[in-house]
């Protein structure tokens, strides 16, 4: 053998193969310690509603006396259970959309339509904050793509549910959709006024579980995967989600899509 390959083309031929070999390895562990932090994370986030629940259960089982105690104690243990439904409900939606369970449903479809049922919703939650939203004229254009309806109905609700969640009361937050012509894109934004995320924390948001600020986000009822599930359904369709944000300020989410939809890797022969 070597004779037929000479000792140093060998040498090559195997530092590469031992190269290739490592760096698989490394993106394997990498893939693993991934997996792992995640599922420690969703084992914490539903352990806590869980321990609050069985504490709750057990203060009221020895102390309270009173219907009216009784009560108190079941309603407060109903929010703990519908904080667990949402972070199950949203994980299932990630794992069923990664897992392949659920492929996207590419259809043609109108965005401009879209947004504007989205805004009409929207307002049910701006209105008691006293929140102004906008849509900008620019969405009245109607714009066409060919899209999954359902995941991206998801992803500006989550997106505007943030804006209106994130931004003080009085504040605003507008939605406008823009065709990058060359590109053969389409641009939607969802910017507001509100407090805004420390730069320190950008790099992070878009992460499982990840909240800038997790006791106030505990009251808000964010379950945290909000953001994951948007830049998972995004590139699903092959497109990105950008950010700008000002803490005090506000935020601005940009979304870019292509518009003729995913592009499927060419058939093999
Ligand atoms: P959550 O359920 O906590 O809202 P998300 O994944 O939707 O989780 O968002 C992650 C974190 O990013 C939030 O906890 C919040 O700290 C921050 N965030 C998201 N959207 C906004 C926004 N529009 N303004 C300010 N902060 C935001």
């Amino acid at each position: 053998l070597s004779q037929r390959l000479p000792l140093r083309s060998s040498g090559d031929e195997l530092a590469r193969l031992v190269d290739t070999f490592n760096s698989m390895l490394g993106r394997l562990e990498e893939s693993f310690r991934k997996i792992k932090q995640f599922s420690g994370d969703a084992s914490h986030e539903l352990r806590t509603p869980l321990t609050i629940l069985k504490g709750e259960t057990e203060v009221a089982l020895r102390w309270a006396k009173t219907p009216e105690e009784f009560r108190k104690m079941l309603i407060s243990g109903m929010e703990e259970i519908d904080r667990m439904s949402r972070i199950i409900d949203d994980l299932l939606l990630l794992a069923k959309s990664e897992g392949g369970q659920k492929p996207l449903t590419i259809k043609e479809m109108s965005l401009s339509d879209l947004l504007q049922e989205l805004y009409l919703q929207g307002r049910s939650l701006a209105q008691p904050k006293s929140i102004e939203l906008v849509l900008h004229p620019n969405v009245t254009e109607e714009i066409r793509i060919l899209a999954d309806k359902m995941r991206l109905r998801q992803v500006f609700l989550n997106l505007i549910a943030n804006a209106i969640n994130y931004t003080p009361d009085g504040g605003q937050v507008e939605i406008s959709l823009s065709v990058d012509g060359e590109q053969d894109e389409v641009i939607v934004k969802v910017s507001d006024t509100g407090i805004g995320i420390p730069a320190e924390h950008l790099p992070h948001i878009f992460d499982r579980f990840y909240r800038v600020d997790r006791a106030r986000n505990r009251e808000d009822g964010g379950t945290g995967l909000g953001l994951a599930i948007v830049d998972s359904f995004v590139k699903a369709h092959g497109g990105r989600v950008e950010v700008f944000s000002v803490p005090e300020k506000g935020t601005t989410f940009t979304v870019f899509l292509p518009r003729k939809g995913p592009q499927t890797p060419p058939a093999t022969p």
